[in-house]
């Protein structure tokens, strides 16, 4: 079962490898954005932190709860709202039980994931975060080290698409060629989640 810990763990380790990789993020987001998504999401992911160390909620549903109302006051950009939906609706579909089971999760997560899509009209292959949590929630069912290789697949696989939402669709058929930096970070979150649980 996973507890408040197992969140708590999941969202700071997954801080420090934004810290760790928000230079390549931002350099990713560069020739298809406007060079910001590093930096918003580690301003993000820091406050995220000091939230949790500050009110240290008790259950898997307050940590992310938390977490996402912290990504969405804290982003400027367009990632803060959806990934702050992406975890507040996660939260809110664990409840408030004290642990969850790694199936109660994915279910969870899928809810999240859904309601991001509906939050910014995104489907899989409009090559944004989706194309990686998509993959990543399919493949939770059997390990989180299984759901970071599915969503580093679909990372890796945004480059060959065109933008069809976000800044980079602005961009058209140029967009092509550039791995979009949305689906980098949420590879980096799913990875978190494996890190936590030790995977
Ligand atoms: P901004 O584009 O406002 O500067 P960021 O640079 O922080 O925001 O985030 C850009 C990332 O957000 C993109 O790479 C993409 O993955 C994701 N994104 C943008 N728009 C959408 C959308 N409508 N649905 C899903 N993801 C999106
Ligand atoms: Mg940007
Ligand atoms: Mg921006």
């Amino acid at each position: 079962m996973l507890d408040a810990d197992f969140f708590r763990r999941w969202m700071t380790v997954t801080a420090a490898s934004v810290d760790r990789e928000a230079e390549r993020l931002t350099a990713l987001d560069s020739p298809i954005g406007d060079a910001d998504h590093g930096s918003n999401l580690h301003r993000g992911f820091t406050a995220v932190t000091a939230a949790l160390e500050k009110e240290a909620p008790g259950t898997p549903g307050g940590v992310l709860t938390l977490a996402g109302r912290q990504l969405i006051s804290t982003v400027g950009g367009a990632s803060g709202p959806l990934y702050g939906t992406l975890l507040r609706r996660t939260g809110k579909a664990l409840g408030d039980a004290a642990e969850v089971s790694a199936e109660q999760l994915a279910e969870a997560l899928r809810a999240g994931v859904d309601a991001v899509m509906t939050l910014g009209g995104a489907a899989p292959g409009d090559k944004t975060m989706i194309d990686a949590l998509v993959p990543a929630v399919d493949a939770l069912g059997d390990s989180f080290a299984t759901a970071r290789t599915a969503a580093e697949e679909g990372a890796v696989a945004t480059t060959p698409l065109q933008a069809r939402k976000g800044r980079a669709s602005y961009l058209g058929e140029r967009s092509i060629g550039h791995q979009d930096p949305g689906a980098t970070s949420a590879a980096l979150l799913v990875a978190g989640l494996a890190e936590a649980a030790g995977e």
